[in-house]
């Protein structure tokens, strides 16, 4: 299977392939502050399945801190994706691939949400241990 997507404007498109390593929610404070909304909708990836098939020369990149690489349309400022280096994945977001069906399995930075949602997932304080957190999940 492969799914396209693209920004705002339409400048960047990409293509992924497969299927996701995971799916699910991030309420950190950085992914709300950044995104300008309540939660972030995610989709994992290993990072060759991630293709760039048009306007790559006009994707920005923020680096808050290592973990992340924020990726966006330096004309539209459409968000496209997150690098985590560190964790090996690529975050292309929910949004940002409109045909892949968002089966959402897990929260994580639960800790910091401010839209809890009762829909009996996972609830992860920080990261799962596998990604180098606590692994401590929060009841709903
Ligand atoms: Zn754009
Ligand atoms: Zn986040």
């Amino acid at each position: 299977m492969s799914y396209s997507g693209q920004c705002f404007c339409g400048t960047v498109k990409l293509e992924v392939s497969g299927e996701p390593e995971g799916m699910g929610y991030c309420h950190c404070n950085s992914c709300r502050s950044w995104s300008g909304g309540p939660i972030n909708a995610f989709t994992l990836w290993k990072p060759d399945m991630v293709t760039v098939t048009a306007g790559e020369d006009h994707i920005a990149v923020f680096q808050k801190t290592p973990l992340s690489q924020r990726q966006y349309c330096d004309r539209c400022g459409g968000h496209l994706l997150t690098n985590h280096p560190t964790l090996g994945v690529v975050d292309v977001f929910a949004a940002t691939l409109p045909t892949l069906a968002f089966a959402p399995g897990v929260h994580i930075n639960y800790a910091e949400t401010v839209l809890p949602m009762k829909d009996g997932l996972p609830k992860f304080r920080d990261f799962p241990s596998e990604f180098g957190g606590s692994g401590e999940q929060i009841a709903e």
